[in-house]
C-alpha cells in the first residue's frame, strides 16, 4: 500500500514503515529513543515492534495505566518526570507504541516537554489506527471533560502494523469500527455501503478498508489542520456522543462505554437531528440506526441520563458563543456543519433511540 502523505509527514503501511521509521533514526542522530506505551500494548506489541527496530539509539520504555481514566495531566506528569529522570534531552524522541490514549497523551507529552520534541505514532488499535493518530490533535481529559486540554502538533511519522491487531479484544474492534462507519457516512456512500449487513469483523479485507478510511480522514484534515470549516465534519456523531462518553464515565452505577460505542449512539441520534431537519429520509435514518444498533446494542438512557447529557452537552469543545454546534448528515456521504439543534430537537432524538 503507498505512503499516504499528511501535513508534513508521512503515514506508512506494512513493511515500508519500520524500513522508513529505520531509515528515519539513522538520519537524525537522537540522543535517546523513548517509547511510550501502556501495560498491554507493551505485552502485546513492543517486543514485536522492537525486534523490528534496527539502531544505535539508545531505547527507553516508558510504561503507563491502560484505559480512557487514565488519560490524564496525572499520567502526564509521571511520563514527564520519567523523562527527565531516564535523562531525555531536546534532541530525544518519542515513539507512542499503543492506543488512542498512548497516541494522544503521548503526542501531548511530547509537544509540550521542554517546549516540544520530536515524536512518531504507532497506534496498536483500530481506533487509534483509523482516527486518533492521524490528525495532529492530541490531549487529555480534565475530570470527566474529554480532550479539555491539548495541542495540534504532527508526528514525524505514523507506522501502520496492522498485525498488532490480531490480540485486540473484539469488543475494542467494534470500537474502532464505529470511525469507519462516520468516514462512510460523511464521505463516501459507497464505503458506507460496504459495512452494511456486517456480522462479524472480516480480518481479511480489513487491510484495505483501515486504508480507505486513514485517506479519507487525512484528506480532510490537511485541509483543514485547525478545524475552522471541513474538519469539523469529523465531528458527526460526537457532540451527543462525547456527551454520552463522559456521562458514563461519571456515573460509578455503570460501565463505562468505549469511545466507538458511545460515538455509534451519538451517530444515530445525530441522524435523528439530519431526519428532523429534512436532510436525509427517512429510510436512510432506519438503515443507520438499525446498522449501529445490529452492531452495538441499544443503551438505555433515563430521563436523569439524558438531562446531564444536555448538561454536559454546553461544555462541548465545539461549541461557539454559547450555541451546541452539529455537524449532521446531509444525504450520506455528505455534511452540513455548523448546525444548532435545540434541546427539544435532542430530547426528540432520544426518545427514538430508546
Ligand atoms: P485505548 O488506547 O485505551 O486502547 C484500548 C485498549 O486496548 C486499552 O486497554 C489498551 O491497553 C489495549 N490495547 C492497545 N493495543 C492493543 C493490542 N494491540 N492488543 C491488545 N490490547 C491492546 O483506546 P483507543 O480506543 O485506542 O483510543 C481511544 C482514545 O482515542 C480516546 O481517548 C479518544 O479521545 C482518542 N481519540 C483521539 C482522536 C484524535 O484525533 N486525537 C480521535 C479519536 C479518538
Ligand atoms: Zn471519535
Amino acid at each position: 500500500m503507498q505512503p499516504i502523505q499528511a501535513n508534513g509527514y508521512t503515514i506508512y503501511f506494512g513493511d515500508d514503515g519500520y524500513t522508513a521509521l529505520n531509515r528515519f533514526l539513522a538520519e537524525q542522530n537522537y540522543s535517546k529513543i523513548f517509547i511510550l506505551t501502556d501495560t498491554n500494548a507493551n505485552e502485546f506489541c513492543v517486543p514485536s515492534f522492537l525486534s523490528q527496530l534496527a539502531t544505535e539509539t539508545p531505547i527507553e520504555i516508558v510504561e503507563i495505566e491502560p484505559g480512557e481514566l487514565y488519560k490524564n495531566i496525572e499520567t502526564c506528569v509521571g511520563v514527564w518526570n520519567a523523562l527527565t529522570e531516564l535523562g531525555a534531552d531536546r534532541k530525544s524522541i518519542m515513539i507512542n507504541v499503543g492506543g488512542g490514549v498512548v497516541t494522544d497523551l503521548g503526542g501531548f507529552v511530547a509537544a509540550t516537554f521542554k517546549r516540544g520534541i520530536d515524536f512518531i505514532h504507532v497506534p496498536t488499535t483500530l481506533l487509534a489506527m483509523v482516527d486518533a493518530s492521524v490528525g495532529g490533535k492530541n490531549g487529555i481529559d480534565l475530570g470527566t471533560l474529554k480532550n479539555q486540554v491539548g495541542v495540534i502538533s504532527n508526528p514525524k511519522m505514523i507506522v501502520f502494523d496492522t498485525a498488532f491487531l490480531s490480540s485486540l479484544p473484539q469488543m475494542e474492534m467494534r470500537s474502532g469500527l464505529a470511525e469507519m462507519l462516520k468516514h462512510g457516512l460523511i464521505a463516501d456512500a459507497s464505503y458506507w455501503e460496504k459495512f452494511l449487513n456486517l456480522e462479524a469483523i472480516d480480518v481479511d479485507g480489513l487491510d484495505a478498508l483501515i486504508y480507505t478510511s486513514v485517506t479519507i480522514k487525512n484528506t480532510i484534515v490537511t485541509q483543514d489542520p485547525t478545524e475552522k470549516g471541513i474538519r469539523k465534519a469529523l465531528n458527526f456523531g460526537h457532540t451527543l456522543g462525547h456527551a454520552i462518553e463522559s456521562h458514563f464515565l461519571e456515573s460509578e452505577d455503570k460501565k463505562t462505554l468505549l469511545h466507538g460505542e458511545a460515538i455509534a449512539v451519538g451517530m444515530v441520534l445525530e441522524s435523528h437531528l439530519s431526519l428532523a431537519k429534512g436532510y436525509i429520509s427517512g429510510t436512510d435514518y432506519d438503515t443507520i440506526k438499525s446498522t449501529m444498533n445490529a452492531l452495538y446494542g441499544v443503551i438505555s438512557f433515563s430521563d436523569d441520563d439524558i438531562a446531564a447529557i444536555l448538561q454536559l452537552l454546553i461544555h462541548d469543545k465545539k461549541n461557539e458563543f454559547g450555541k451546541i454546534q452539529f455537524a449532521l448528515l446531509d444525504g450520506i456521504g455528505k455534511v452540513r456543519i455548523d448546525q444548532e439543534a435545540d434541546n427539544e430537537l435532542i430530547v426528540k432524538a432520544f426518545a427514538d433511540y430508546k
